[in-house]
């Protein structure tokens, strides 16, 4: 068992855009209720947070656009773009989820906790240094890897960003550095378009940024044999320092913007295969932070398989979701992930991978 952070406060539930838009509060009502339960929460640490301070908002983020995000404060409805709408309190609560994934590293890394599960809204990874889109509203996990280089003297950080959707924000905070691996798993096309395999960083960030642009449709198989495959030895090549998890649970089967088809035995999988890896070369360090996921069942279920991982054991009253890892590793072999010859082509100057197949 170990000490996992958890990161969970009703003010995340004051960002509101609207009573149709998808990225609702209700999507953390669920789980936040779960975890109210005595004999869930005891398993847990629960930490006290403070809202991020504007020095820090700057490590990603141009003045402008804070100031432009800044003054949406009070105001029924602004449109950032055209899918990313403010409501009254949706600055406070921006600045409140930047402020916990910041906490949670820091705590991470001073021991406090071994690990970190931030369950926060708005999301932020489409965030980019001048503009808040798809969504987000600031950039949380690229804000917390530059606080991890800045402040708490790490040298490398690896984010795996699974959401449904291609990270751009995040990507291009750290296109050209080889202190931030960027690996996305995303379907492709799909917003915001960006994420093709060509991309693969620039000046000393190439070979660091890495796209794995699926068309529709995988499962659980699929994205074992993808961690298999490219995650698992890019991440012992690499040895971060610290893993950040940027975890979309619309890759869910049945999510409404998405037609991937992970079940919860994938988010366990995947979890686990991270914390494995964090454990051999980074002493466990591992960060998960909320991004998108919009069907309420996949939400629940996706972050119970995720907490139960990296707690490490059952959760008395919560059934395991991975209950036998043989059944995903005997499908990996029959899973055709059909990109992954091309891209172990493209990535093969920066990387070794152990079946080249190309
Ligand atoms: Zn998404």
């Amino acid at each position: 068992m170990r000490t996992t952070a958890v990161y969970k406060d009703k003010r995340f539930l004051d960002h509101n855009p609207g009573k149709t838009h998808p990225e609702t509060p209700k999507r953390l009502e669920k789980i936040y209720q779960v975890l109210e339960q005595k004999d869930v929460s005891r398993h847990f640490l629960f930490p006290s947070f403070s809202p991020l301070s504007e020095d820090i908002l700057l490590y990603n983020h141009s003045q402008t656009m804070i100031d432009e995000v800044a003054l949406t404060a009070g105001k029924t409805a602004v449109y950032l773009s055209g899918d990313t709408r403010t409501s009254a309190l949706s600055y406070e609560t921006s600045l409140l989820a930047a402020g916990a994934v910041i906490d949670g590293v820091r705590r991470v890394c001073d021991g406090e906790a071994d690990n970190a599960f931030c369950l926060v809204r708005p999301p932020g990874h489409h965030a980019e240094k001048h503009k808040s889109m798809g969504f987000c509203l600031f950039n949380n996990i690229a804000l917390a890897a530059h606080y991890c280089l800045r402040r708490l003297g790490l040298k490398k950080i690896l984010i795996v960003d699974w959401d449904l959707h291609h990270g751009n924000g995040t990507q291009k905070s750290f296109y050209n550095s080889a202190q931030v691996l960027f690996c996305s798993l995303h379907q492709y096309p799909q917003y915001p378009g960006t994420g093709s395999i060509e991309e693969i960083g620039q000046g000393d960030g190439k070979g660091y940024t890495i796209n794995i642009p699926l068309k529709g449709g995988f499962g659980d198989a699929a994205y074992g044999k993808i961690f298999e495959e490219i995650v698992t030895p890019v991440a012992f090549q690499y040895q971060p320092d610290i893993i950040l998890v940027s975890c979309g649970f619309d890759i869910y089967q049945g999510d409404p913007l998405g037609i991937m088809r992970v079940t919860s035995a994938g988010f366990a999988y995947m979890t686990r295969k991270l914390v494995n890896i964090a454990e051999q070369i980074c002493n466990g360090k591992v960060l998960i932070t909320l991004e998108g996921g919009y069907n309420m069942e996949a939400m629940h279920h996706g972050s119970l398989a995720v907490l139960q991982e990296l707690y490490g054991s059952p959760i008395p009253g919560i059934a395991p979701y991975l209950t036998d890892e043989t059944v995903i590793q005997s499908r990996l072999s029959d899973s055709n992930v059909d990109i992954l010859p091309h891209l172990k082509n493209i990535l093969g100057q920066y990387w070794t991978f152990q079946d080249s197949n190309v």
